[in-house]
């Protein structure tokens, strides 16, 4: 008998039969031994951020939540989520570099613990809708530093940046954020990358940030309410990556908080992680629906492709690589033969996986893509060719529950309009 993957004892044709495809599938389990873990495992001063970016279903948040994690978020829609995941405000973070008026309004009016602030501009603003309601605002500055550490997708830090603001920009200048009525400056946050897979890079951004913290703060003379070390931590997706070592990380940076604490016990010390918390416990399932040949290369042609995938086709920070995949109702069957998976969309750059090694592709397999938990729909073109949003799939303790239905057409039309003009009723010719 061939063996099929399942989560939690479900099998994926069972999931895939009861809520259609294409489907992404979170372990819930999975999720919930990782945040508890992480938060296990380091400083218990140090409070993990959740960044919804990385994935906004409300019920992730929720049951990340449910074990400790707060959350970081960008957005009226993920401020709305993650209050109602039941987080309170005072462990909310807003954060983005073109934060709105309206954003800013409502991080004030909810009250939120703290908006990080990335311009002057923005701090001015922010001045000023909290003079409008006679408030004071607690604000964090997101700090563009110096320096850079080797060591992640995607570095951020020692080059010109739309992120914060330049290190030397604020020590320079301290004029620059006086008379400032309504703001009154609390913290600071720098964001150093993502996907950092180096326990190294990870410790040394941290030592640095902390002392970058105690410098401003002294400089700019504000209290350090809260730091937030940014995080950016990164999982394997690919044959030549190495998952952080858990423990050697903690044994790094524990020491390190531990000082910070000592000199520090009152401040806030903070981690956002998106991708870490998520990334391993979600996989994305689509159905073969036609296999063919084209010049001698095989082609599986799935019903959900990098509409619902993006980070597969190799953008961003990543190199175009591919993702662990499995034909997931034949789980254990060796590979004989190499394949493209493709979706689709009317694109050849609709390929979730080039020249993948599978056991013999058929109409209505279920291929998974791994590994997919963050960075997933919410980071892909959903609605190119009107296809919309896949449906979402918990399982939790061994039950499959639905945390979000697929886009009908209807879904998608909801917010189209034909205008009531003759012009488009005229009968052609
Ligand atoms: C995207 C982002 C995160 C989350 O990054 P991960 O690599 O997914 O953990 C955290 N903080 C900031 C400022 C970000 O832009």
């Amino acid at each position: 008998m061939p063996t099929e993957y399942t989560v939690q004892g479900i099998g994926i044709s069972e999931l895939a039969e009861q809520y259609g495809t294409p489907l992404y599938v979170y372990d819930g389990d999975g999720l919930r031994e990782r945040i508890v873990s992480i938060r296990e495992r380091l400083h218990p001063k140090l409070e993990i951020f959740f960044s919804l970016k990385a994935n906004p279903n409300i019920a992730i948040c929720a049951l990340l939540h449910a074990h400790g994690a707060r959350a970081e978020i960008s957005s009226l829609t993920e401020l709305a989520t993650a209050r109602r995941a039941g987080v309170e405000p005072a462990d909310i973070i807003f954060l983005g570099p073109g934060k709105s008026r309206a954003e800013l309004a409502a991080c004030l009016d909810e009250g939120v613990y703290t908006i990080i602030c990335e311009s002057f501009g923005e701090l001015e603003l922010i001045d000023q809708l909290a003079r409008e309601r006679s408030v004071t605002a607690r604000v964090a500055l997101r700090v563009n530093p110096e320096f850079a550490v080797k060591g992640s997708g995607l570095t951020m830090g020692g080059k010109p940046r739309q992120f914060g603001i330049d290190e030397a920009q604020l020590v320079d200048g301290p004029g620059a954020v006086a008379g400032l009525t309504n703001v009154r400056l609390m913290g600071v946050q720098v964001y150093m990358g993502t996907r950092i897979l180096s326990e190294d890079a990870v410790a040394e951004n941290t030592e640095r940030i902390l002392a970058l913290a105690e410098r401003l703060s002294a400089a700019l003379d504000f209290p350090l309410e809260m730091v937030d070390i940014g995080g950016g931590l990164g999982v394997a997706y690919f044959d030549n990556e190495k998952d952080l070592d858990f423990e050697v990380l903690a044994a790094q940076l524990n020491p390190l908080l531990e000082a910070f604490v000592s000199r520090h016990p009152e401040t806030r010390l903070v981690m956002e992680l998106g991708r870490y918390l998520t990334a391993p416990f979600g996989t994305y399932v689509t159905r073969v629906r036609y296999v063919k040949t084209s010049m001698g290369e095989n082609f599986a042609v799935a019903d959900g492709g990098t509409n619902h995938h993006m980070a597969a086709v190799g953008i961003g920070s990543f190199v175009k690589r591919n993702f662990p995949m499995r034909v997931l109702n034949r789980a254990e069957e060796p590979a004989t033969g190499v394949w493209n998976i493709t979706g689709p969309l009317c694109t050849p750059n609709d390929t979730l996986g080039k020249k993948v090694q599978l056991p013999e592709v058929r109409p209505g397999d279920l291929i998974g893509v791994g590994c997919s938990g963050a960075y997933g729909p919410s980071a892909s073109p959903v609605n190119f060719l009107s296809h919309g949003h896949p449906a979402e799939v918990l399982v939790l303790d061994g039950r499959s529950h639905a945390v979000r239905d697929r886009d009908r057409p209807d879904d998608l039309l909801r917010n189209q309009h034909l205008p009531e003009t003759e012009a488009l009723s005229r009968a052609g010719r």
